[in-house]
């Protein structure tokens, strides 16, 4: 078991300046929280956090993240509370060791790779300070060394999740010590059977190995310093199980007809060296086509650097050489954390640029800070800043784009449960659908057959996929209301001009003009009237003989409708009728919001159906430039019950009792105020908004006439809006 006394030794020894005493205070507390508490192994508790921390001081990292590592276990495993922590030890030991706890709250249920992946990708994004995945990574280090105290069940489950989340983890961060070490004992406790039958068949063989390394290294030795190559470390050795076993396995061969399980190192001064290295030993031996590398020049995602190459020696034994500088090694060997060491005492080399391609952000905050302790401390990082992960009910993780919505994810699920998706459950809570996901969250869809998606959906959902079919079954829809709409006016039109519109839609002309305009069937030309492409008069007028049309009555179904004023019990089976809103294919323009009574245009929108607006509306003017989309509508004469929102704004006189006067005369006139507010000016006066439900423009022109009696108002206008 390793002291206190020596930790603090070794940090004092990489950081002069570091707070001993917060380790002190760290370590006691520690050693009072855990006291009573043994490991499988029988020792104590503490021994634990103390190795965890001792393996973040070889690496050489921060007081906080030493500390963190002393502290990880006592928010889980005792009483302390974060909070505790953060009042004792400050916000950033806390936070690192809350982050550990939560890591090793989730639960990775499956064994499946790609939901391993999602895992590995859920678990780093969960994380904001790179701190808490090394304390991590050293934690699990720790518990892989001591498994062996655990029982069987619980070892298989513990190394499958190492092999599966860790190990990956540590070789995305580029610390190939430490994942070499947590693949070969999960490879130990997971395959015992296979682990021990090759470990002894290797060690059968080492002997002869460890000769041919001799042999090796002694001609590369002599080689390289002929030719004055530097050579600063150059060794062989076996390599790890782990690495035979998966080539035997993917290679379906034995381990007699593996060869090359031994690799040698040369470690060299600059990058010119390596490159002089590798041409010396190809010159001395064969290379293996195909098995040269260079990780210099394209390192690898992790920022790994380094040249490969097979060759051939004299005995006809292939055998791999890996080719380095020093600092390439050491991260290879120790990936972030060294770079993070690294980085001391130097500024902005350029070939950093091109390390961690992933981490391009850290080294922006690296290039702002200068002293290099405080690198890891400032460091938030973000690995996967486009995707945020969240779980399935079943426990399944999924990814999706940062900014995604609980929309999104039902059409990820699946068509149907995206266009019938009602309403999502996050956590167990009822939310709206255009709730932003956030990692870590449970996101439950509910579903409602029959239920379609809403327009508004396109304002918020971020996949494609939610957004094309989305898209998809709203034009459907628009379609079947175009050719509905279409074959209405198409049907009018006709009969205004003694025609059967049945027999028009199948006539020879008919079909000519279609096939001329590019549409397949008559319908599709219904749906471009609708549609406000194509008039049903232009229509007729390509499909019937010039003599055959003749008009019935001189009243035009096309409406100009400011030259023109609507005549009250004009022929209202020509027009399309207005009733409120209830009429899918009819709706009031918010533009202008017209009431019953009003003089009124209606406009064919693209496939929405037909807007109606005020006469007098400043946008009607527009709608002028495109007579095609032009058409005539009324209010329907039949009694309807139906009412208008209005909101009225008046400027009155502030004084007391003034609100209570006004509504007083309005409701008189059985008129139901839906909303009033009043804000006072400083200039003595207020202004009100009442907001009326209106049955039509008489009613509402009674309304404002009782306003305006009321003494000291002193204007009254109708809003635009409702
Ligand atoms: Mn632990």
């Amino acid at each position: 078991m390793i002291r206190f006394e020596t930790l603090l030794e070794k940090v004092r020894s990489y950081s002069p300046e570091a707070d001993l005493e917060l380790l002190r205070r760290a370590y006691v507390f520690s050693a009072l929280e855990h006291k009573g508490q043994v490991r499988h192994s029988g020792e104590p508790y503490l021994v634990h956090p103390l190795e965890v921390a001792d393996f973040l001081a070889d690496m050489k990292l921060d007081v906080v993240a030493v500390a963190a590592g002393l502290l990880h276990d006592v928010v889980e495993d005792t009483l302390t509370t974060p909070e505790r922590i953060a009042e004792l030890f400050g916000p950033e030991i806390a936070h690192v060791v809350e982050g550990v706890t939560k890591i090793g709250a989730i639960q990775f249920s499956s064994s499946e790779e790609r939901q391993a992946e999602n895992f590995r990708k859920m678990l780093l994004a969960m994380v904001d300070d790179i701190r808490v995945i090394l304390v991590k990574l050293a934690d699990r280090l720790h518990n892989m060394r001591t498994l062996h105290h655990l029982p069987e069940e619980r070892r298989i489950k513990i190394a499958q999740e190492t092999l599966d989340i860790y190990a990956p983890i540590a070789n995305r961060l580029g610390m190939s010590k430490v994942k070499n070490e947590l693949e070969e004992l999960s490879f130990k406790y997971l395959e015992p059977k296979a682990y021990e039958s090759l470990r002894s068949k290797v060690e059968g063989k080492r002997k002869t190995a460890e000769n041919v390394i001799g042999d090796l290294t002694n001609t590369i030795h002599g080689k390289l310093n002929e030719a004055q190559v530097p050579i600063i470390q150059l060794d062989g050795r076996i390599k790890r199980l782990y690495s035979i076993h998966l080539k035997l396995k993917r290679q379906k061969i034995d381990l007699e007809r593996v060869y090359d399980f031994v690799a040698i190192r040369v470690i060299t001064q600059s990058v010119k060296d390596c490159y002089a290295a590798l041409g010396i030993i190809h010159q001395t031996w064969s290379p293996v086509p195909g098995r040269i590398k260079d990780f210099i020049a394209m390192p690898r995602p992790n920022g790994y650097q380094s040249l490969h190459t097979s060759v051939i020696s004299d005995r006809g034994v292939p055998f791999e050489v890996q080719i380095r500088t020093e600092e390439m090694h050491r991260r290879a060997e120790e990936g972030i954390a060294a770079h993070w060491k690294y980085k001391e005492g130097r500024v902005g080399d350029q070939r950093d640029e091109r390390y961690f391609q992933w981490m391009r952000q850290l080294l922006e905050v690296q290039q702002e800070v200068r002293d290099p302790q405080e690198f890891l401390q400032n460091l938030k990082i973000d690995l996967y800043p486009e995707e945020v992960y969240i779980f399935t009910p079943k426990g399944e993780v999924r990814s999706l784009p940062r900014g995604a919505t609980a929309v999104d994810f039902a059409y990820m699920v699946h068509t149907d449960v995206g266009n019938q998706c009602v309403g999502a459950r996050i956590n167990g809570k009822m939310v709206p659908l255009r709730t932003r996901l956030q990692n870590g969250d449970i996101v439950e869809i509910m579903t409602q057959v029959g239920h379609k998606p809403s327009r508004d959906w396109l304002a918020f959902v971020v996949t494609s996929r939610a957004r094309n079919k989305i898209k998809h079954v709203l034009q459907g829809e628009e379609r079947t209301r175009s050719i509905e709409l279409g074959r209405r006016l198409f049907d009018k039109e006709a009969r205004r001009f003694n025609l059967n519109p049945k027999t028009v839609l199948e006539s020879e002309g008919l079909a000519k003009f279609a096939t001329e305009y590019g549409a397949q069937k008559p319908e599709e030309l219904l749906a471009y009237i609708g549609y406000g492409k194509l008039s049903a008069r232009t229509l007729l007028q390509k499909s019937v003989p010039p003599g055959e049309l003749k008009e019935k009555a001189p009243d035009s179904a096309v409406f100009s409708a400011v030259k023109r004023v609507l005549r009250p019990g004009a022929e209202a089976s020509d027009r399309i009728k207005v009733r409120g809103i209830d009429d899918v294919m009819v709706f009031r323009a918010k533009c202008c919001n017209p009431i019953r009574g009003e003089k009124i245009v209606g406009y064919i929108t693209r496939g929405k159906g037909v807007s109606v607006h005020s006469a007098i509306c400043t946008n009607v003017i527009n709608l002028m430039f495109d007579p095609e989309r032009r058409i005539e509508v009324e209010w329907d004469s039949a009694v309807d019950q139906a009412s208008y929102t209005v909101r009225l704004t008046m400027q009155v006189e502030d004084r007391k009792g003034m609100l209570a006067e006004i509504s007083a005369k309005v409701s008189d006139i059985n008129t139901n105020i839906t909303n009033m507010e009043a804000r006072t000016g400083d200039d003595q006066q207020a202004r009100i908004d009442m907001t009326v439900e209106i049955k039509d423009v008489k009613h509402l022109e009674k309304v404002i006439k009782s306003i305006k009696n009321v003494q000291g108002v002193l204007g009254v206008e109708r809003a635009a809006r409702a």
